[in-house]
């Protein structure tokens, strides 16, 4: 489905460059990216973190699983290429609001360390930072919380192709952070989010500034 089509093309640059952009935001543009099993904390974390960003005027964005598939991601399924697809996508979007300026959050399960390397490939490419978060949550611990019944579900049968149960998840080999959600609050887990931009130059925010 990423095979090119488009023909004919040229990028127009535009009048401002990125880093006139950046200094009157006062903030890098970034992107994000956490991964891991479903109910491991990613979506939670990301929208606590966005919150804090947003409170101390970072302008910064969640690109949520579920969210995009209702939109720009609709005519995807759950199967091993739209899966990819649906990656690939997510990453050329989150790559256009790390050029805006703006603090881009990913949260998917990405299980697979090669869409996940692309998306990196892509940001790389273009210049921007591209934050590999791994959301190290142990499976037993996901399926305890089990917000959404989907751990059930699948060890009932009802869903196939489930990420930890009947479907692999490659975990990150050198992500820029690793969150341990069972011994850490979601507070922690956003101070280390926190300093870690901070460390990269990306923004400098205290939580309860
Ligand atoms: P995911 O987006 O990875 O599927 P969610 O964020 O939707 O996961 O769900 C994680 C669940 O775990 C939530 O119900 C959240 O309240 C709970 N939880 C408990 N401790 C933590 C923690 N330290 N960090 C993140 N989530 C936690």
């Amino acid at each position: 489905m990423s095979d090119v089509k488009s023909t004919n093309i040229t990028w127009h640059e535009g009048d401002l460059p990125r880093d006139e952009r950046f200094k009157a935001l006062n903030c890098t543009g970034a992107t994000l990216w956490f991964t891991g099993l479903s109910a491991s904390g990613k979506s939670t974390i990301a929208s606590a973190l966005e919150q804090v960003l947003v409170a101390n005027g970072v302008n910064s964005y969640r690109l949520d699983g579920d969210n995009v598939r209702f939109g720009l991601n609709k005519n995807l399924g759950f199967s091993a290429e739209d899966r990819a697809e649906n990656i690939r996508r997510i990453g050329e979007v989150a790559k256009l609001f790390a050029d805006s300026g703006c603090v881009s959050l990913t949260s998917f399960i990405s299980p697979y360390r090669g869409d996940r390397d692309q998306c990196r490939e892509l940001h790389v490419e273009g210049k921007l930072p591209f934050i590999e978060i791994y959301v190290d949550t142990p499976l037993d611990v996901c399926e305890s919380r089990d917000p959404k019944g989907l751990y059930k579900k699948a060890r009932a049968g009802e869903i196939k192709g489930f990420t930890g149960i009947d479907d692999p998840y490659e975990e990150p080999t050198n992500p820029e952070l690793v969150l341990k959600t069972a011994d850490h609050s979601v507070d922690q887990c956003v101070q280390q989010c926190l300093e870690l931009l901070a460390s990269k130059g990306i923004v400098n925010v205290t939580a309860n500034a």
